[in-house]
């Protein structure tokens, strides 16, 4: 059976390789309360991106403090960069969950022209919450690591940055170029990175597809149905891990 596996608030030393490590807040009152933690108990435990057989040494509600034993094999996250139009929260939190499952390193929530404004407006300070729903997700998959959720941020800021050897643009107006082709067509690139762009529910604009085009993205379809915003996330990223 695969353990759960609990992610380090604090570590020390602060380096590499950790020898303490301790987990605080609702991690603290779960294993406290919940599960009863105890010392000399045995836990798989994430310190600084590393996973470790991890032993209590001792248990508060507001801190469990772990000796990290040895270190355990871990598979990396897949070097899938996610640029995610913001659109209806409950949708986009569903799509940061689901992505962060299935292994994306990185999400990029971004501010598009058909991103409501309300939802714009409201978007900085949802941030928290999503790194949250980032995290608790990254748990119940047994992630090792935490994907990154950036601040929201406009188009023109994100394409500017972006440093993926592999840029895709998924796009409902595309008719012929499939995500599939255009993955296999850059075979030798299977281990670089790869960036992946999903608009809002009412879609790109055409200054922003052309945008796009500036900076070199390939538009691509998933198919001739309009899918929404999530579900296009979801296959995306489930065609793009199987082709790396
Ligand atoms: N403007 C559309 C809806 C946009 S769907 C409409 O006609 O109502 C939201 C986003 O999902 C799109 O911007 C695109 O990134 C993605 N998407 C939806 N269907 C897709 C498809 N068949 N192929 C590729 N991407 C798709």
């Amino acid at each position: 059976m695969t353990r759960r596996r609990w992610i380090a608030n604090a570590w020390s030393p602060q380096t590499a390789h950790p020898t303490e490590a301790s987990l605080t807040g609702e991690q603290a009152q779960h294993l406290a309360r919940v599960l009863r933690a105890e010392p000399g108990q045995i836990y798989d435990v994430v310190a600084n991106g590393f996973l470790h057989r991890a032993e209590i040494v001792s248990v508060s509600e507001q801190e469990v403090r772990f000796l990290l034993h040895e270190e355990l094999e871990t598979d990396a996250a897949l070097p899938i960069h996610l640029l995610l139009a913001v659109f209806k929260f409950d949708h986009f939190e569903w799509a940061i969950e689901k992505a962060t499952e299935l292994g994306v390193a990185r999400i990029t929530p971004i501010l598009a022209r058909r991103t409501e404004k309300h939802l714009a407006l409201a978007a900085p300070k949802r941030v928290e919450r999503w790194r949250r729903i980032a995290l608790e997700s990254s748990k119940q998959s047994r992630r090792t690591d935490i994907p990154d959720i950036d601040d929201p941020i406009t188009l023109a800021a994100a394409l500017a940055r972006e440093s993926a050897a592999t840029r895709i643009l998924l796009s409902e107006t595309e008719q012929s170029l499939t995500l599939v082709s255009t993955l296999k067509s850059s075979a030798d690139q299977s281990n670089a990175d790869l960036a992946l762009a999903i608009g809002p529910e009412g879609g790109w604009t055409p200054e922003e597809m052309a945008l796009f085009t500036t900076h070199n993205w390939t538009h691509v379809t998933l198919g001739p149905r309009i899918l929404r915003a999530e579900t296009a996330a979801i296959a995306a990223i489930a065609i793009a891990s199987a082709q790396m």
